[in-house]
This record gives C-alpha cells, sequence and structure tokens, in this order.
C-alpha cells in the first residue's frame, strides 16, 4: 500500500510509560485498560497506519455470556462455554482458554464504556460447531454498529483500510453480509437490510460521515478514544 501521503504520527522518544503497548490493532483495548487502573500506557506502531490486521478483519468477536448476548435475549453461561471450549479445542491449555472465558465480559464491559462503539449481537451467526456440547446455533458472535470513520477527524488518514468495500458506499456488517447473500431465499427479510445499509452509506455521505463496518469500525472506534 502506497503511504507516502500519510501524515506520521507522533514519535515516542524517551517516554516514561507504566504500560507499553506494542502494535495498535487489539493492543489499544490494553491501553484502554491502563487507563482505567491509572497507569500510563504507550502504544508504538511500526508502520505509519493504525489498525494492524484488526482493521482488516470482519470485527466480530466471539465473547461468550457477554452483556451484550444476555440483552438481545440470550441464555448463554460461562458454564456452557466452557463446555464449548472443552469439546473444540483439543491442543491448547484448558488455563490458556480459561483466561478467555474468564476475562471477556469485562473486556465486553471495557469496550461499552470507553469507546464510542455501539456493538451488537449478530444473533443467528452460528457458532462454527454447534452440534458441540455447550455449542450454539444461535451464537454468541457480536460485532459493531456502523461507525463514522470521519469522526476521526484528520486522524482518519492514519486508519488502515478494510481490504474490501461495497461497489456502493455502505456499510456492510457480518450480520448483513449473511442476509445479502440470502436475498433470493430470503428477500422479505434481506431486502429491508440492504436498503437499512445502503441509506447508511449514501445518507450518510450527504451529512459528512463515512461509514464503516466490521473490522475497520471496531479499530476506528478504538482509535478514536486516542
Ligand atoms: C481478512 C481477515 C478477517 C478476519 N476476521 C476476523 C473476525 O471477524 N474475528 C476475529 O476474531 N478475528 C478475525 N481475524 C483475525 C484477527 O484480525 C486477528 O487475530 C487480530 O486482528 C490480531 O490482533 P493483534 O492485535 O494481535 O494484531 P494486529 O491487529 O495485526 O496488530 C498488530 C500491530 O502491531 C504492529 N507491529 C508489529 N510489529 C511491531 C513492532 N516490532 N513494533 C511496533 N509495531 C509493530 C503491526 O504493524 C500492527 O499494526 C481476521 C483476519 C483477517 C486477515
Amino acid at each position: 500500500m502506497k503511504t507516502d501521503n500519510i501524515p506520521n504520527g507522533p514519535i515516542a522518544i524517551d517516554k516514561d510509560v507504566d504500560v507499553l503497548i506494542v502494535g495498535s490493532g487489539t493492543g489499544m483495548i490494553a491501553a484502554l485498560a491502563g487507563d482505567e487502573l491509572g497507569l500510563k500506557s504507550l502504544i508504538i506502531e511500526k508502520t505509519s497506519l493504525v489498525g494492524g490486521s484488526t482493521a482488516r478483519s470482519g470485527g466480530a468477536f466471539w465473547i461468550p455470556a457477554n452483556p451484550i448476548l444476555k440483552e438481545g435475549g440470550s441464555k448463554d453461561t460461562l458454564e456452557k462455554a466452557e463446555a464449548y471450549l472443552g469439546a473444540i479445542v483439543k491442543d491448547a491449555p484448558k488455563k490458556t482458554w480459561m483466561a478467555f472465558l474468564n476475562n471477556g465480559v469485562a473486556t465486553v464491559e471495557l469496550l461499552r464504556r470507553a469507546t464510542p462503539l455501539d456493538l451488537f449481537w449478530a444473533k443467528g451467526y452460528s457458532d462454527y460447531h454447534p452440534e458441540n456440547p455447550g455449542g450454539d446455533s444461535i451464537g454468541r458472535t457480536c460485532e459493531s454498529r456502523p461507525f463514522n470513520i470521519n469522526s476521526l477527524g484528520a486522524e482518519v488518514k492514519r486508519l488502515r483500510p478494510a481490504p474490501m468495500s461495497a461497489p456502493i458506499p455502505m456499510p456492510v456488517t457480518g450480520y448483513d453480509y449473511k442476509w445479502m447473500n440470502l436475498m433470493l431465499r430470503k428477500p422479505l427479510k434481506a431486502f429491508p437490510i440492504i436498503l437499512k445499509a445502503m441509506f447508511k452509506g449514501i445518507g450518510g455521505l450527504l451529512f459528512g460521515k463515512k461509514m464503516t463496518a466490521g473490522g475497520e469500525a471496531l479499530a476506528a472506534g478504538l482509535f478514536r478514544r486516542y
């Protein structure tokens, strides 16, 4: 990617910090946690762009029993998720994935408290192996609602862009994408979802907003915080 016209970020020299975070992908969440604990954090990034693979990803996060799921009516529990991971994760030590389970809820709460992101449950985005104990075909995946990256102001130039975009300006979440693919089979459900995404994208432009979704939205929401 050509980066000649991307302004350099601030250069950190001789900084004294409590937490040094290498890389501006999910590491930005570590900085949020540090901030809340009153620790001075510094994120260093080797490229001209902020967001890493996180900004290029689908931005969907699988975090069991989180408050977004509960508010949406999910009956998920950490015990069910433990049974599920116990059935499908064969190689990693249990203490590793239990640490993921035990800290997931707090991470989602932190994201909601400390960023401008509006997160939602992509209900119906099934677990990949729902037939296993604790598996759930209604899913546990959440993602960000479309986010206006122009709210980053001049810093928008330093946000790593998503690798793909729709042919017309419209933010496509993972949830939308599923329904777009079902347009021919379920037009009554899919069509309004597509229209809404188009309305957000094209309508947003009229108000100077550039709406994006997926990992680009997630990274932008984290970047906005800094
Ligand atoms: C197309 C695609 C779609 C995906 N979709 C999903 C999804 O929907 N859900 C999901 O959970 N996962 C998804 N993933 C995987 C997910 O994107 C990654 O696991 C996640 O982003 C990794 O986060 P990270 O913070 O470890 O790394 P990154 O987000 O890549 O951040 C690392 C940062 O560190 C910087 N860096 C590296 N070395 C140095 C150094 N020495 N000094 C300073 N900076 C350095 C890099 O430049 C980069 O900016 C997807 C991946 C891809 C490629």
